[in-house]
């Protein structure tokens, strides 16, 4: 055999092995992933609001968990993993970035994370321990897009100047979205056993709510989407208010989906946070703008079940929430 087709093989051989060690460990991760449990907050104008404990994921203990091993997954079965490229990069407002950190380590993949420098120390830490490369930028709570020295734009560049990066961008990536058609969307539907009317969702990336609303409506069309944004200038971590920051690609591919769109305060969100803190859900901020936003639509739709999701604990928003519980301004 011509020695450079041999060389060549051997290459293509040990790339397969590559993938078929990953995709091993991804399943393994996958079947711990998700099946969170459905629970009966509270009935309102004879209205039921449940929420899903997305925090009871085991990488990050919140959503992103599922999007970040769908999106892993989709890239070693496209190859993208090989024996020179092998660092992930993401920018990430915490979340998703702790579920690659966990898995990246659990993998023996490096990964790279860039967050916003508004996000708190707690995060920063919460990454750093998973032995993921951390860098900060002037940037918003949830990554801005088309800001130049935002944390996305970080990113594309360390993505470009160093052909080891790998970049999945979780702001277009469609696995993102897809792991709530697979996984959250089916999860609620046989969890309301089809009772289902009104889903409730804060809006990030966008991947929850288009993906669990496209796996609902497939099921039943008059199911109806409310999606929320928080104020401007808002302290939320995680969501975005679209005319600070563009809509996200994701939610302008999908609009359709979506019905109704709702807008929630800051002073709001941190009652209701705190609110389900003494309720026992010692739960992040955006879990207390979901519940808010899920009250005020059940005060307007009398006999609807609906269904929000308390994204993520306490642990990236605890002192942000105890600065209001004491009545200090941000
Ligand atoms: N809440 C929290 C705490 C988050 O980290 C995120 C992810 N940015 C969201 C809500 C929104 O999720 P998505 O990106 O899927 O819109």
């Amino acid at each position: 055999m011509n020695v450079f087709v041999q060389a060549e093989s051997s290459l293509l051989v040990s790339e397969e092995i590559f993938s078929k060690f990953y995709l091993e460990k991804i399943q393994h991760l996958k079947q711990k992933i998700g099946k969170t449990p459905l629970v009966h907050i509270d009935t309102v104008n004879g209205s039921s609001i449940y929420a899903k404990l997305e925090y009871y994921n085991p990488l990050s203990h919140s959503v992103k968990d599922r999007p970040a091993i769908s999106m892993l997954e989709a890239a070693i079965k496209q190859g993208l993993i090989t024996a020179e490229k092998s660092t992930f990069v993401e920018a990430s407002s915490g979340n998703l970035g702790i579920a690659y950190g966990q898995a990246g380590k659990f993998l023996g993949l490096k990964t790279l994370i860039v967050i916003p420098s508004v996000v708190g120390k707690e995060t920063f830490n919460r990454i750093s321990a998973t032995g993921t490369a951390v860098e900060i930028t002037p940037d918003g709570y949830c990554p801005l897009r088309n800001e130049r020295d935002g944390a996305i734009a970080k990113v594309k560049d360390l993505f470009l100047d160093d052909p080891n990066m790998i970049w999945l961008d979780q702001y277009t990536n469609e696995n993102n979205f897809r792991a709530h058609i697979e996984g959250t969307g089916p999860e609620i539907w046989s969890q309301t056993e089809k009772e289902v009317t009104t889903i409730v969702l804060g809006v990030g990336t966008g991947g929850t709510i288009v993906g669990i609303t496209r796996y609902l409506k497939s099921e039943n069309p008059k199911i109806e989407s409310v999606g929320v944004q928080p104020q401007e200038n808002h302290h939320i971590q995680g969501l975005r208010n679209f005319s600070e920051s563009l809509e996200p690609e994701i939610v302008r591919r999908n609009r359709d989906v979506i019905d109704n769109w709702i807008k929630v305060s800051d002073a709001d969100a941190f009652e209701a946070t705190t609110y389900l803190w003494n309720k026992g859900y010692l739960v992040g901020t955006s879990s207390g703008l979901n519940y808010f936003a899920a009250r005020k639509v059940a005060k307007e739709n009398k006999g609807s079940t609906l269904v929000t999701l308390f994204p993520d604990t306490c642990l990236n928003s605890f002192k942000i929430t105890q600065d209001h519980i004491l009545g200090k301004s941000f």
